[in-house]
């Protein structure tokens, strides 16, 4: 009988010896011209210019460009034109595309279909089914704020953002970008608050730019650019290890010899395998619309980054789901796995989202470019401090808006920002900051000139950095800001919202203060002086150092900024009165549906840290625990055979590793036994969502790390070919 080889060790084999191209398209060398591609599966203007009666695409662009509301009239017209091209690029179904509070999609895919009277089949698609959708609502997160009885919802069609061709093997599908809401009208998804808060940020830009003397300035839009890092792993090892399968993260695995110490990952070479699923991946995104520009590999073993071209905030939230979403096919397609979860490995890099943001008017200026002009500077002086101080006022809401069970293994870790939030404009924009706070010349200033505060022009501001901080949460960069601590698998939709309401906030009180001073005439001096009276209160955000270290940590506590450590006491402030009041004025949620949203984000923490307790148990109990018996029996029956020959026989070394896997496995078995119980008496915390949450967190959160613990030294004791867990070895360095 041939010994059978464990799955594990068989699929290491057949990574091995199979040709690192086998599952990819035959695409290489027959790249199509990137300018054909771009856009080609997406009903973008040029599109619907080409296709749309003339006055319907300018009603369209009407309400796409200024916001005027869609004349319903219109509706037909456009579903027809949709539905033409979509079937010529081989579509048969339509869906409605949104995003509910899970932070993925959400599609019901329904076919062109009618049926005539003498049994033919016509293909049709109204205005009524492009502008409106209802799908059951009833098993989608609300946090309370629809019933199951009140099971309806309803997606609206979001014109602003296009519709595309989803395409698989058999076909395509017509996917149109809404948003959903109760039949209440409450919003249930992502999409709804941030095109609120968008809204609401364009007012107030444009109303304290009338206030700078720009009055032809009508609207202010939101650019984002997301850069996403992400990990592939191989797809035969990913099916071995249920919790990467259930949790996106390996609950177990212990330190491999070789981590990330040798740096030799970062920007290294990109191998032939990964490159031929990169240039797939672009290949899908540019056909999408998405505007990938950059590729790399990152610090970690395994982890790999790209970044778009910047877009309006709503487009850049939907095309970076859809690139999650592409991401995880296209690596099946090449027998990887992508994995986004924010820390799948233990010692190594987590993977994150860098959120860079700026406001751009309707004229194409960048708001944050420091310019060249005092007009300029002070616009750009204007802006800043807005956000200086909106994110110093609502540092607890910032920190809410990326708070996941995923997100806790890296905020606070030493390896991605911190926890405490804080801003890095750089040293030189640091000292003009406090040279304006404090009345003296900036040391940085080219222009040598004492700058006279209240009635001189600012100095020559500093337009590239000349220093970079990777350990700030919340950089300066040139001419955006960059918000690092959002998770990698998170939608960027929530952070952008909090972001739009914070600083809407604070850019209607200093039109409010500058109306009061009397400044309505673009009165410099009154602008500066509350410029300058923000950064003097608002200071203690600004931080340069090194955020990793211990003494920041105690500085930042002198200075009374959060460190919120944990989901739960992030979250435990989000609905509250105050932020309902904010939230409300600016027309982005009312309190229901801030609250709705918090008891969201709580559950799916609850949830998440439940799905992980319990695979843990099920794989220490079911893999790890028979694999140790199996090694225990093989020391056994070795000490036993040894001494049958000679029993005088020195068996220390022998009993001695036995003993300690069985001293392992003593350990390991009430490890799981309390780590049962905790998630038992978690669940039956009472209170609040917030409440629960936090019982999670004191305690199941010890205890899977008691059981890890011990399941990780029981690895590194039991032979290797009875080892059922794709080791950390294979997972991160075979491709
Ligand atoms: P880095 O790794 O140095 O941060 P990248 O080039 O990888 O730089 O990413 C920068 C991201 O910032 C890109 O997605 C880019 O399009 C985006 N970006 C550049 N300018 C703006 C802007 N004005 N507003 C929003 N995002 C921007
Ligand atoms: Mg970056």
């Amino acid at each position: 009988m041939t010994p059978t080889m464990n799955q594990r060790l068989a699929a290491v084999r057949a990574i091995s010896t199979e040709s690192p191209h086998s599952g990819a398209p035959e695409r290489t060398g027959t790249r199509a011209r990137l300018p054909d591609l771009f856009g080609s599966l997406v009903f973008n203007d040029h599109v619907q210019r080409a296709r749309l009666p003339k006055s319907v695409y300018a009603a369209l662009r009407r309400t796409i460009d200024v916001g005027e509301a869609l004349d319903p009239k219109i509706a037909d017209a456009v579903a027809n034109a949709m539905k033409d091209w979509a079937i010529e690029h081989g579509a048969t179904h339509f869906s409605h595309w949104f995003q509910p509070m899970t932070g993925l999609s959400a599609q019901k895919h329904d076919s062109f279909l009618t049926q005539t009277s003498d049994g033919r089949a016509i293909l049709e698609f109204s205005g009524k089914e492009l502008i409106k959708g209802e799908p059951d609502a009833s098993s989608f997160p609300s946090g309370g704020i629809r019933v199951t009885f009140e099971a309806r919802g309803y997606t609206a069609w979001d014109p602003t953002s296009p519709a595309f061709l989803r395409r698989s093997a058999n076909g395509s599908t017509l996917c149109i970008p809404t948003a959903f809401a109760s039949w209440t009208g409450e919003a249930l998804d992502m999409k709804t608050p941030l095109l609120r808060a968008c809204e609401a940020l364009s007012k107030q830009s444009v109303r304290i730019l009338h206030l700078l003397g720009e009055r032809d300035v009508s609207k202010v839009h939101v650019t984002c650019g997301v850069e996403q890092e992400y990990f592939l792993i191989e797809r035969q090892l990913f099916v071995l290890r249920p919790d990467l399968v259930a949790t996106g993260r390996s609950l177990f695995g212990a330190k491999p010899p070789k981590g990330q110490e040798l740096e030799d990952h970062y920007f290294g070479a990109i191998s032939q395998r990964v490159l031929s699923f990169m240039m797939d991946l672009e290949n899908e995104l540019w056909q999408l619309g998405i505007p990938i520009k950059t590729r790399h590999n990152e610090v970690a073993p395994s982890q790999f980054e790209l970044a778009p071209i910047f877009e309006q905030v709503t487009v850049a939230a939907d095309h970076n789901v859809l690139t999650m979403e592409v991401l995880k096919d296209v690596a099946e397609r090449h027998g990887l796995t992508c994995l986004l979860a924010e820390k799948p490995f233990a010692g190594v890099n987590g993977s994150g989202k860098h959120n860079n943001y700026s406001l751009a008017d309707d004229l194409g200026n960048n708001l944050l470019d420091p310019g060249h002009t005092p007009h300029d500077n002070l616009k750009f002086m204007v802006f800043l401090s807005a956000i200086v101080r909106a994110v110093d006022n609502h540092q607890d809401l910032l920190r809410a808006s990326v708070a996941t069970a995923g997100n806790d293994h890296r905020l606070g870790a030493n390896e991605a920002p911190p926890a405490i939030v804080s801003i890095f404009v750089g040293a030189q924009l640091e000292d003009v900051i406090l040279s304006l706070v404090e009345g003296r010349a900036p040391k940085s200033s080219t222009s040598g000139k004492e700058l006279r505060l209240g009635v001189n022009t600012l100095p020559p501001l500093p337009r590239d950095q000349s220093d970079r901080n990777r350990t700030s949460p919340f950089a300066f960069t040139g001419n955006k800001f960059e918000f690092r601590a959002v998770g990698s698998s998170q939608s960027v939709a929530w952070p952008n919202t909090i972001l739009n309401t914070i600083v809407a906030e604070s850019l209607d009180w200093m039109s409010s203060e500058i109306e009061k001073r009397g400044g309505t005439g673009y009165r410099r001096e009154v602008i500066q002086a509350l410029v300058r009276e923000i950064f003097a209160k608002h200071k203690r955000i600004l931080f340069s150092g090194d955020n990793y270290s211990q003494e920041w940590v105690q500085e930042a506590e002198r200075r009374g900024l959060f460190n919120l450590r944990d989901t739960p006491s992030a979250l435990a402030n989000v609905g509250s009165a105050a932020n309902a009041a904010l939230f409300d004025k600016f027309g982005v949620c009312n309190a229901r549906e801030l609250e709705s949203r918090s008891n969201v984000l709580n559950q799916a923490y609850v949830h998440r840290l439940s799905v992980e307790a319990l695979s843990m148990r099920d794989i220490a109990q079911t893999m790890i625990m028979p694999a140790a018996f199996q090694a225990q029996k093989r020391v056994a029956d070795s000490i036993a055979s040894v001494l049958a020959v000679n029993p005088q026989a020195d068996m220390r070394t022998q009993r001695e590793h036995l003993g300690q896997i069985t001293d392992a496995l003593n350990r390991l078995r009430p490890a799981i036994a309390e780590l049962v119980k905790a998630r038992h008496h978690a669940e039956e915390a009472k209170g609040s969502p917030n409440d629960v949450g936090r019982a999670f967190r004191e305690e199941v959160v010890p205890a899977m790390v008691k059981v890890r613990e011990q399941a990780d030294l029981i690895e590194s004791l039991v032979d290797d070919d009875l080892w059922p867990l794709p080791k950390y070895r294979e997972l991160l360095f075979l491709h």
